[in-house]
C-alpha cells in the first residue's frame, strides 16, 4: 500500500515512537510518551480510499451497526444524560452514524433535532429511515455544516479511522457551540483484550484502525483542540475474542497481505455471535456488573470520553494559532 513519506510522530500527543509489531503488512509504532499505538507510516488518503472501495466499506458499516449495539446502550445513556445536563437537548450531530442506531436511540430519550454524516449512500438511507434524522452522505471534511451550532456532536468508533485526528478534533470543537459537548468512543489501547492478546486481537485492525489511543494520548489530543474533559471511562469486553481464546493464543499466523474475503467472513461470524450473545436476557445484567469493575480498573476495551467546549473561553481557532506559534 502507498503511504505518506513524511510524519512519524504520535498522531495524538505528538511524541516520538518506536516499532512495536507488524500485522497484515502494517507496522505499528508505540508512542514513547503516551503509549498509544499507531500505524507508521500512515497510509495515504488515496490508499485508504482504495482499501475501503475494495473491502466494501458500506457492508462493513452495516455489519458493525447491525451486529449488536445493545451493549452500547448503557454507555450511550450515561453520555447523553451528562450531555443534556451540560448543554441541554439541542441539535445533535452523529459523525459516521452508520445505520442510525445511536440517532434512533437519542430520539427515544427526547432528542429531536438530529443530524448525521455517513459516507455509504444505502447506509445513510437506512439511518434516515430508522432515526428520522437529516443525514448527509459526506465525510467530516466534505459535509456542509455550521460552526457553533450543536449542543452535542458524537463519534462512536470513528475517530480511530481518521488519518488526521488532531485536525478532526479541531474541526469538531468548532462545530460544538460554546458550552456544548463532544462525545467520543474509541477502542482502548490499554483494554484487557489488547493487553492479553496483543497484536492478535481483532482491535488491531489495519488499515481501518489507524491508531489505538491510550487515555493519556486521547487527553493530549483533546486538550490541544481546546476541549475540557468532563469524564473518561472504560467499559465493555470483546466477548467473542475471549470465546475464541484457543485460536487467539495459538501459534502466530504469518503476516499476510491486505485483508481478504476471509477476513470479512471472520468479522461477519464475530458480529453474528455477538448479536446472539447480546440479545440474551441475562446479558444486560452481567454486562453492567462487569462494567462497574472495568470502570474502576480502567481495563475496559472501549474508551468513552465526554468533552466540553468551554462556555466563554478562547475559541478553538485561536487556540490553534497559539499552539502553532509555540512550535
Ligand atoms: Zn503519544
Amino acid at each position: 500500500m502507498k503511504t505518506n513519506a513524511a510524519s512519524s510522530l504520535c498522531p495524538l500527543c505528538g511524541g516520538t515512537g518506536h516499532g512495536a509489531f507488524e500485522k497484515n503488512g502494517y507496522l505499528h509504532h508505540q508512542c514513547d510518551r503516551c503509549a498509544s499505538l499507531y500505524l507508521e507510516p500512515v497510509p495515504s488518503p488515496e490508499a485508504l480510499a482504495d482499501f475501503y472501495r475494495r473491502s466494501s466499506a458500506d457492508q462493513n458499516s452495516r455489519l458493525c451497526w447491525e451486529g449488536g449495539n445493545q451493549h452500547a446502550h448503557a454507555s450511550w445513556c450515561r453520555a447523553l444524560a451528562t450531555a443534556a445536563k451540560l448543554a441541554g437537548t439541542g441539535p445533535l450531530l452523529d459523525v459516521g452514524c452508520g445505520a442510525g442506531q445511536f440517532l434512533a436511540y437519542a430520539r427515544t430519550l427526547g432528542w429531536a433535532e438530529l443530524e448525521g454524516l455517513e459516507v455509504a449512500p444505502d447506509v445513510a438511507a437506512t439511518a434516515r429511515r430508522v432515526s428520522g434524522a437529516a443525514v448527509q452522505e459526506a465525510t467530516l471534511e466534505s459535509a456542509s455544516l455550521v460552526d457553533d451550532r450543536y449542543a452535542v456532536v458524537s463519534l462512536w468508533d470513528v475517530l480511530e479511522h481518521l488519518p488526521e485526528p488532531a485536525a478532526a478534533l479541531r474541526r469538531l470543537a468548532r462545530l460544538v457551540r460554546p458550552g456544548g459537548v463532544l462525545l467520543l468512543g474509541v477502542p482502548h489501547r490499554h483494554g484487557i483484550t489488547l493487553r492479553v492478546f496483543g497484536s492478535r486481537s481483532l482491535i488491531v485492525m489495519p488499515p481501518e484502525h489507524l491508531f489505538l489511543p491510550s487515555r493519556r494520548g486521547l487527553r493530549a489530543a483533546t486538550d490541544r483542540a481546546g476541549l475540557d474533559t468532563v469524564r473518561a471511562e472504560t467499559t465493555d469486553v470483546r466477548l467473542r475474542e475471549w470465546l475464541d481464546v484457543g485460536k487467539r493464543l495459538g501459534p502466530r499466523a504469518p503476516s499476510a497481505g491486505p485483508p481478504s474475503r476471509g477476513a470479512a467472513q471472520v468479522r461477519a461470524d464475530y458480529l453474528e455471535t455477538y448479536r446472539r450473545i447480546t440479545a440474551a436476557g441475562a446479558f444486560g445484567l452481567v454486562q453492567s456488573v462487569i462494567n462497574v469493575l472495568l470502570r474502576a480498573t480502567g481495563l475496559g476495551d472501549q474508551l468513552t470520553v465526554v468533552l466540553r467546549r468551554p462556555p466563554t473561553a478562547t475559541p478553538p481557532a485561536a487556540a490553534d494559532r497559539r499552539e502553532a506559534s509555540r512550535r
